[in-house]
């Protein structure tokens, strides 16, 4: 893995978590499709599309990398139907880095979150021996099972159609090379918070004899040495479990690493601290399913260096904005007549001036929300991933520049007031 680190932040300002050991970092990651500047932030492409925008309007935001889903492409349109065409960059005409996540996230959740559409897994016949299955996954939620795990792999239903599927981490990793993204991650076990400490010891055990699978599956596949595989960190809210984690991950030979997992958002820094403060200082560290602005500033002081989210593309087609002072909804009636940009201090295409010193006007963009155009979904999402993605590239910055404290005060004062 190519990672170099540029400048270590200085922890001169830090206050609780800054300390003199600061953890946070700017640094450069090189891949196969070109170089990462960290710490960055990922736009999420579910199904090979960040959603509503073209390759050029992502590129135009300054993302430098896409997350893909591996259990969304495996379904449809199929990893072998992409690796046929050369891979997922040529499939959706993105020549930068690519990212794929194992897959785990979404059998474990996403599988249950769309279960109030769909019956139960009435019958699982791949696990071979039933004693080694975990019952009644899920039932916590009211949600119906949809995904069985066994110390093998994961059964689970498509959302799609129904179909049965089972993945074992050695599968994920082939869909993952099928797929051929620059990083891609092991399979893990992604527990819900609520279950017990028995059943988090029990999952973490898992998912660490998963990561060695994942790894030796890789190794053989990864032939010509240009994937990269990223291990992942679980333990859910515990201190040991999470240590424990980072040093059964960081003692296998990963490219870098991936923190996963829910947190609760007062206690989430503590819990990337415990693991960064392990994990290997020169290789890189992906906090997996995070992005508001505060949680980005939290990650990169404790030393995250990838951070992915569907928060922003999400919010905006729901009509909600990033704006310098906080969060709006520009379905809201004051902003029918607002004839001023999105956010005037925003360089993207949708708040930059032009055509005689007129932007596109949050009263133009609420008109485009409340007439449900398809436009609105494409503005909406080129302004919040710009002002994500630059946030991002404004703490690189100010790493860089020695002032990240001052920086961090700065926004966030405007920002959570
Ligand atoms: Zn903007």
């Amino acid at each position: 893995m190519e990672f170099k680190i540029e400048k270590k932040l200085s922890a001169k300002g830090g206050s609780a978590s800054g300390g003199k050991n600061s953890l946070g970092r700017a640094g450069v990651l090189i891949t196969a499709h070109g170089i990462i500047n960290t710490p960055a932030f990922v736009p999420v492409g579910t199904k090979a599309s960040v959603k509503a925008l073209t390759s050029e309007q992502v590129i135009d935001t300054g993302a430098e990398v896409i997350l893909a889903n591996t259990y969304h492409l495996y379904l449809q349109p199929g990893d072998e139907l992409i690796a046929s065409v050369g891979g997922i960059h040529k499939f959706m005409n993105w020549d930068g880095p690519m990212m794929t996540d194992s897959g785990g996230f979404q059998v474990f959740s996403l599988g249950a979150a769309y279960g109030k559409e769909i019956s139960k897994i009435t019958k699982i016949t791949e696990i071979t021996d039933p004693s080694l299955m975990i019952p009644e996954r899920f039932d916590d939620s009211n949600a119906p099972r949809l995904a069985k795990i066994g110390q093998d792999g994961v059964s689970f239903k498509s959302h799609l159609d129904g179909s049965i599927h089972y993945i074992t981490p050695e599968k994920s990793i082939q869909i993952q090379h099928n797929l051929g993204a620059d990083i891609i991650f092991a399979f893990d076990e992604c527990t819900s918070p609520t279950e017990d400490i028995k059943y988090q010891e029990e999952a973490l055990e898992r998912t660490h004899r998963w990561a060695e699978r994942s790894l030796i599956e890789h190794n053989k596949l990864n032939k010509e040495n240009k994937i990269y595989l990223f291990g992942i960190i679980q333990g859910g809210r515990d201190k040991n479990l999470r240590k424990k984690s980072a040093q059964a991950i960081s003692s296998m030979n990963f490219d870098g690493f991936g923190i996963g997992g829910s947190f609760a958002k007062k206690d989430m820094s503590t819990a990337v601290k415990w693991v960064n403060e392990i994990l290997p200082e020169n290789k890189p560290r992906h906090l997996l399913g995070i992005g508001e602005p505060e949680d980005l500033f939290m990650g990169i002081e404790n030393g995250v260096d990838l951070f992915d989210c569907v928060a922003p593309t999400r919010n905006a087609r729901n009509g909600t904005l990033y704006i310098k002072n906080g969060k709006i909804n520009i379905m809201n009636a004051k902003y029918k007549d607002d004839f001023n940009a999105v956010d005037q201090d925003c360089g993207c295409y949708v708040c930059s001036p032009r055509h005689g010193g007129v932007s596109y006007t949050r009263a133009y963009l609420s008109h485009l929300f409340h007439g449900k155009e398809m436009l609105a979904a494409t503005l909406a999402s080129i302004h919040n991933l710009y002002f994500i993605v630059n946030l991002v590239k404004k703490i690189r910055q100010s790493i860089l520049d020695d002032n990240f404290f001052e920086f961090k005060k700065e926004f966030l004062s405007k920002y959570l007031k």
